[in-house]
């Protein structure tokens, strides 16, 4: 479930069936530098301020005017995030917004790609793009939507609702390598959510029709300042379907802040960093399937004892 390798992917140009044809007419003083890439991997890959060569920046139109436009890939790979999706997903680029002609003058455009299997998140970028010969160019993101960089499970946002932009920090963070940064974004998130945290495991307590007395631990929890009381007040009273690997994800959690954030190197940091996330992320996981199970079934047995009526 958890989201990775977005990276590790082969840089090939999307060229796939449908694809336009690109003019095969070659010209040897027309090679792009070593470090050309395709749009693709561009589009993939690249943060926003980047300026980079593109190999293939444009294709010649077929027809009387043989005009250039950019030759945009119709699919690129990304991270959905929705929760129909979460992990890589092929999207398509919108037809709406072709891609504009690219002749002597620089261009600034945008892009639009949707995910091909939930068909409901879509990714925008704005560019400027240029040419240096006849084939290649250069290009640079002017801004995307969703923001560049690794995405963030739609359910992990929901849990820890009013630090999103925490968690989004925490994540870019961590992606870049800042263990410190990471490791201190993630500990406020945890810190400030666990009420909601703690009242997300009692309505899994309550669906799951756990004992009364276990029902009454997480209420005091909640009602507990501080994060190691409640932790310990509920250490054995978490339903068993949320344990990670037997363990309660709150222990886990509340371990990994304990460490000494003083003594650690910007690498240990980084590890405890990424061990919150992917905790918390499995905890959201969790909890929201248990509810939305819990939902389906109230729902069928009402669609049932209707018709019975
Ligand atoms: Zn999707």
């Amino acid at each position: 479930m958890i989201e990775e390798n977005a990276e590790q992917r082969s840089d090939e140009p999307g060229v796939e069936a449908g694809e336009q044809d690109i003019t095969t007419e070659s010209d040897s003083s027309e090679t792009p530098p070593d470090d050309a890439i395709t749009w693709r991997a561009f589009l993939e890959t690249t943060p926003p301020g980047v300026t980079l060569a593109i190999r293939e920046i444009r294709v010649q139109q077929p027809g009387r005017f043989r005009s250039w436009k950019v030759y945009a890939p119709d699919s690129i790979f990304l991270y959905c995030g929705s929760d129909h999706c979460t992990g890589m997903r092929f999207f398509t680029r919108s037809s709406y917004r072709p891609p504009p002609e690219l002749e002597n003058d620089p261009v600034d455009f945008l892009l639009t790609y949707k995910c091909r299997n939930c068909e409901i998140t879509e990714k925008r970028f704005a560019v400027h793009a240029w040419t240096e010969e006849l084939y290649w160019g250069r290009a640079v993101k002017i801004g995307e939507y969703p923001p560049f960089g690794p995405q963030i499970p739609a359910r992990l946002q929901r849990l820890v609702q009013q630090d999103r932009d925490l968690l989004m920090k925490g994540r870019r963070a961590e992606s870049q390598g800042l263990g410190v940064g990471a490791f201190a974004y993630y500990r406020r998130i945890v810190e400030d959510n666990k009420d909601r945290v703690i009242d997300e495991i009692r309505r899994v307590a309550e669906k799951s029709k756990a004992p009364p007395e276990l029902l009454q631990r997480l209420e005091r929890a909640r009602n507990m300042v501080q994060f190691s009381a409640a932790v310990e007040e509920i250490k054995d009273g978490v339903p068993e379907a949320l344990l990670i690997e037997g363990h309660n994800p709150l222990t886990i959690l509340h371990q990994a802040l304990s460490q000494e954030l003083h003594a650690g190197t910007d690498q240990e940091c980084l590890e405890l960093a990424t061990s919150i996330r992917v905790v918390l992320t499995a905890l959201a996981d969790r909890t929201s399937r248990i509810l939305k199970d819990e939902a389906e079934l109230n729902q069928a047995l009402k669609r049932i004892l209707h018709r019975d009526k």
